[in-house]
């Protein structure tokens, strides 16, 4: 029988320093040794930042700073070499390596500072030079724990659309590249390291699947290598029931549903890129979420039906929205109002979170982030300028000091009674409701409150639900 196929992704923090490298590479040597085992790696933390910084200085014409920047770089990936790798030949072949991949750097950097233009194109060059870079490392790392391992770009693996920044993958190209470059690799016992993050289109032109993407890398080449499971190795336990910087008996969730677990990367709970889920819902391949700094622990397993919890299973709050509210009596019967609001707001490419309007229609209203905000409002009032005047529209009115509380489970269909116990648990807080939304999916009921009500908020309905209470397994 073939061994089973473990895909296992390392985030920034944990490949952040050489002694994160080390455990990292144990935690990959062991899984190597138990069955076949192909590791996804990010940049060291920070370092994409920094490049996006040298980059963008390179744009203003400052070659000399943007350089600096990947000299600076280029002395701490020199330093973790040092500590992480002590075979010789093994160290002088990655520092060599490095070199040429800086050297690259170098070279777009100057070539941006010449012509003080930054291509999306570009940008992805130098911003996914980390992963680049962590990969050779970590893949040394391997070796030096016995096992052969062999650094693997992903733009011979992943093939996107030319969309830079953000590109989307071709699955069935990704699929045919992909077993041809890493099967072999396992067949000969050798340990694949991949750079996350990274892609190229059907042209082999470089691109990135946007900020935090290496999640999405490591979903992608699980489902294109027929993986049995993927494991997003990071620095927190799993997905937790709520944010315990907020709540401190939040506890880590044992099994969540690809639905849910999408519902709480949406609502800011940022374990997880956004689109991860997507590759592997067809072939549910399970996600595992497990904390790289305490391997020992369990984690979250993200399955199609997430385990037989009944009910909530967590929940999440995002503050730096805002609330526009636009109405008067005037608006009943107007009927393109609600058309030309959302248009308007499509316009400014602000991005909705939450609408609620009453039967009545005296009111329609919504959440933005508080960085469209502003945008949302102008565009808003020069749409209605002219109703503004009539006073067919009476107000425009705009409150920065909110927040979403968002009670999360996909059981919660058809479970009657969620809505009223959260809502009751709300009035026994005094936190008042500003307006209240339900997507018919039922999996995820969200309301408004004053940011000021938030933490008070989540702990009411963190006790209502018992997630506070230790589940077993399920
Ligand atoms: N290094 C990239 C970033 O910082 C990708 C990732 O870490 O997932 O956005
Ligand atoms: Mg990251």
């Amino acid at each position: 029988m073939k061994p089973a196929l473990q895909v296992m992704k390392f985030g920034g923090t944990s490949v952040g320093d050489a002694a994160c490298i080390a455990r990292a590479a144990q935690i990959i040597a062991e899984a190597a040794r138990a069955g076949k085992c192909v590791a996804v790696v990010s940049a060291m933390s920070g370092v994409t930042n920094r490049l996006i910084e040298a980059a963008k200085t390179a744009q203003s014409g400052n070659a000399q700073a943007a350089l600096a920047i990947l000299d600076e770089l280029a002395a701490k990936h020199a330093s973790t070499l040092e500590t992480v790798v002590k075979n010789t030949a093994d160290r002088a072949r990655v520092s060599e390596k490095m070199k040429l991949v800086f050297a690259e750097g170098r070279r777009f950097c100057e070539g941006t500072a010449l012509l003080r233009e930054l291509s999306p194109r570009t940008l992805d060059t130098i911003s996914s030079l980390g992963e680049r870079l962590s990969a050779p490392l970590v893949a040394a790392a391997v070796e030096e724990r016995g096992l052969p391992g062999e650094s693997v770009e992903s733009s011979e693996l992943i093939v996107t659309d030319d969309f830079h920044g953000g590109a989307d993958p071709l699955m069935n190209e990704t699929r045919v590249k992909s077993q041809a470059r890493i099967f072999p690799l396992l067949e000969k016992g050798i340990v694949p390291v991949v750079t996350g993050f990274i892609g190229s289109t059907l042209d082999g032109e470089l691109t990135t699947l946007g900020r935090g993407g290496s999640d999405y890398s490591a979903t992608i080449l699980g489902a294109a290598l027929d993986a049995a499971e993927v494991i997003i190795w990071t620095d927190v336990d799993g997905v937790l029931t709520a944010d315990p910087r907020l709540i401190n008996e939040a506890r880590t969730i044992p099994s969540i549903s690809y639905r849910e677990a999408a519902e709480l990367a949406f609502f800011g709970a940022k374990v997880l890129h956004p689109k991860t889920l997507k590759p592997v819902v067809e072939a549910a391949i399970p996600v595992w979420i497990r904390n790289s700094f305490a391997p020992e622990k369990r984690g979250t397993k993200i399955t199609p039906g997430g385990g037989s919890s009944t009910g909530v299973k967590a929940l999440t709050a995002i503050r730096d929205v805002t609330l526009i509210s636009l109405g008067g009596p005037g608006i009943v019967g107007l009927p393109d109002v609600v058309g030309r609001t959302f248009s308007t707001i499509a316009e400014v490419r602000a991005n909705v979170l939450m609408i609620s309007q009453s039967s009545s229609q005296n009111d329609i209203c919504f959440s933005v982030s508080s960085a469209d905000a502003e945008r949302s409002i102008e565009a808003l009032r020069k749409e209605f300028a002219q109703d503004l005047k009539h006073e067919k529209v009476e107000h425009i009115n705009v409150d920065p000091n909110i927040a979403i509380v968002a009670v999360v489970g996909e059981n919660m269909r058809g479970t009657p009674g969620v809505a009223g116990r959260t809502f009751q648990a709300m009035g026994r807080e005094n936190v008042n409701i500003i307006a209240i939304a339900q997507g018919s999916s039922e999996s995820n009921i969200s309301f408004v409150i004053e940011e000021s009500a938030v933490k008070r908020a989540l702990l009411a309905a963190h006790r209502e639900f018992g997630l506070h209470l230790p589940t077993n397994g399920n």
